[in-house]
Order: structure tokens, then sequence, then C-alpha cells
């Protein structure tokens, strides 16, 4: 396929004008099997942006961060990073590219200490000690745990050992999802607001929440997944109400409990 011209204004359908999109969907027809799940996606994310897609269970969130970290590859449709067509191309050329994904459920090693978890990002040739000093300035509380299993933390710390690795390897995109499952309110806004210093350190972050309410409030736009399509996307304050409300309900401004 011959590889499109870049838009040079980004374009994208999704994104404010003039900023060069980090990862873009365009048309995105994707499934499993013969199953076609997700129906037509647009979405552009430059850099330092955070788009939250939002949504009822099963509506197709995590399908599109799959898609996103080539973990599946579109049936139809064109998918970018970095201006590059990059449909079919595998998730570790992708995360070689800079799209780090943390996946539900944190994936972190649970019969390896932090430091030991840590230290398996050092793959890439940045040093231990370095990976270690970044994970620790960020999150301070790790750097009391390096010598404990990462299975015994608590599921906040486990989150924050999984973010500081994807962080080590200085990721272009970070795609979260769910990072709030299975957490305390308090925990789920420590967790966000450092998801909001790293977008703003110019960190592209697509994520999916099916609680809202944290997320709104470091995402700057926010797409409502339903059956497999975007029904509605814009700033929080610019989602319409009744949408908001049929799409999220009460996700919109609580917090599981
Ligand atoms: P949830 O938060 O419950 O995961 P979601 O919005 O992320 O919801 P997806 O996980 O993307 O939704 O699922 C979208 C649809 O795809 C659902 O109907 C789901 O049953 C189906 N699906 C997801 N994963 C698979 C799979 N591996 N094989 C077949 N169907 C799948």
């Amino acid at each position: 396929m011959p590889e499109p011209t870049p838009s040079p204004s980004g374009t994208g359908l999704l994104t404010p004008a003039r900023r060069p999109a980090v990862i873009e969907l365009r048309s995105v027809r994707a499934g499993y099997g013969r199953i076609e799940v997700l129906h037509g996606i647009d979405l552009s994310l430059p850099a330092g942006a955070v788009l939250a897609l939002l949504g009822p269970n099963g509506a197709g969130k995590s399908t599109v961060l799959k898609v996103a970290s080539g973990l599946l590859a579109p049936m139809d449709g064109c998918f970018h990073v970095m201006g590059r067509h990059v449909n079919g191309v595998a998730t570790d050329a992708l995360a070689r590219a800079g799209v780090c994904t943390i996946p539900e459920g944190r994936a972190v090693f649970p019969n390896l200490t932090v430091s030991e978890n840590l230290r398996i990002m050092t793959y890439g040739g940045v040093s231990r000690g370095e990976v270690e000093a970044r994970a620790f300035a960020r999150f301070p509380r790790l750097a009391e745990r390096r010598k404990q299993l990462a299975g015994t933390l608590s599921g906040g710390e486990q989150q924050m050992l999984a973010m500081a690795r994807a962080l080590a390897t200085e990721p272009a995109a970070l795609l979260l999802d769910e990072i709030s499952m299975g957490l305390a309110p308090l925990v789920v806004d420590d967790l966000y607001a450092v998801v909001g210093q790293i977008a703003a350190e110019g960190v592209a972050i697509l994520l999916t929440e099916q609680f809202a309410r944290a997320a709104m409030r470091v995402a700057d736009r926010v797409a409502l997944v339903s059956g497999g399509r975007i029904a509605a996307v814009g700033r929080p304050d610019e989602l319409p109400s009744d949408l908001a409300a049929a799409y999220l309900g009460g996700g919109l401004t609580e917090q599981a409990s």
C-alpha cells in the first residue's frame, strides 16, 4: 500500500488543528476472527494530548487500544504512528518506535522485586541506575519498596510500577487500559495526577476508563465509545450532557466504590 502523506496540519479528526499526530486511526475497522467489533474509528492524538475513551462494557474501548498498540491489525482503514502507515506492524516494533502500552491488569512480574521489574527495562540500553532514578523520582513510594516482591505491593503501587516501567522506554505515546481497575478513588486520583504530568512532558496519552471522573480531569478530549463507534467527541465540558448521561451514567461524576 502506498504510504499516505502525513497531514501537515495534523487535522485529525479529533485533533486540534496544527499539531501533528503521534497516533492516528482513520476509518479503522477491526475485530476478532471474522467478527467486526470496531466499525470505523477515527482518532488522532498529538504529542502531549490526553484522549480518554469512555463508554460502557463491551463498547470497544480496549479493542481500540489493541489496534493502537499493534496487537490487532485493522481489517480496514489506516493506522499511523508519527505519520508512518503501520497497519500490521508488530507490537514490539511499535514499542521500539515509541508506542508503549499498559494493559488492563498492570502486568508486572509478581515474583520479581520492584528493582528487578525495573531492571528488565534496561534492555533498550538505558542503565539500571538511570531507569531506577527516573522511576523513583516520579514514584518515591517505589524506592521505599525496591526490595519488595511486586506481587505483594498494593494495587496502586503495582500500577505505579507498571507506569514506571513504561516510562523507562521514554515513549512518545502511552496507552493505558483501565488504570483505575480495582483501586480506591484516592489512589486513582494520584495516578491520574501523574498521567497529567506525563502528558505535560509531551507524551501522547490514549486511555480507556469505565469510571470517568478522574480521567475527565486530565483528559483534554473525551470520546464516547458505543457499539464499536465513536458517538461523540470533544473537550470534557463540551460533551452533550444527554449523551454523556446516556453513555456514562453515574460514571461521569462517580468513581466505582
Ligand atoms: P470492557 O471494559 O468490558 O473491556 P470495552 O469497551 O473495552 O469493554 P472490548 O473489550 O474492546 O470492550 O470488547 C468489544 C467487543 O469485542 C465485546 O463484544 C467483546 O465481547 C468482544 N471481544 C473482546 N475481546 C475479544 C476476543 N479476544 N475475542 C472475541 N471477542 C472479543
